[in-house]
């Protein structure tokens, strides 16, 4: 244990101080133009937003069988069936990309998904 105390001592902090290694003066003034802390990197096999490739997409609708919170609608595109991905309902469980029989759904690292609008452009996957 005082082995421990001892390299606590001159190491530095394990947390990443993110988005900013200090309190900005204004948060809204940081956030046009101040300068990010970049985020730790994420894991191998991480579960941030999904991507969906369209054009694999067969319309099996078994993602949306599968999704627990009920994040993913049914849709039609050119007389085709596709599906929208609600990101804001998402819980990151990955069932539907492990369902997906043609294998157009993943699992990105993308995580900075904070919006002021839940049905954003961003938080829209189709
Ligand atoms: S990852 Fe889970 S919660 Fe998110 S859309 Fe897929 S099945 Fe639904
Ligand atoms: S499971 Fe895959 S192929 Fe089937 S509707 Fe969902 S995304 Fe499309």
């Amino acid at each position: 244990m005082l082995r421990q105390l001892f390299k606590q001592l001159f190491e530095g902090p394990y947390t990443n101080l993110f988005p900013s290694k200090r309190v900005p003066k204004s948060t809204s003034g940081f956030l046009k133009g101040g300068k990010i802390n970049p985020p730790v990197k994420v894991p191998e096999n991480f579960r941030g937003k999904l991507s969906y490739e369209r054009d694999k997409c067969i319309g099996c609708y078994s993602c949306i069988k599968v999704c627990p919170a009920n994040a993913i609608e049914a849709r039609i595109v050119d007389e085709k069936r596709k599906i929208r991905i609600h990101v804001a309902r998402c819980t990151f469980c990955s069932q539907c990309v492990d369902v997906c029989p043609v294998k157009c759904l993943h699992m990105t690292d993308e995580f900075l998904l904070a919006d002021y609008d839940k049905n954003s452009k961003n938080l829209t996957v189709e």
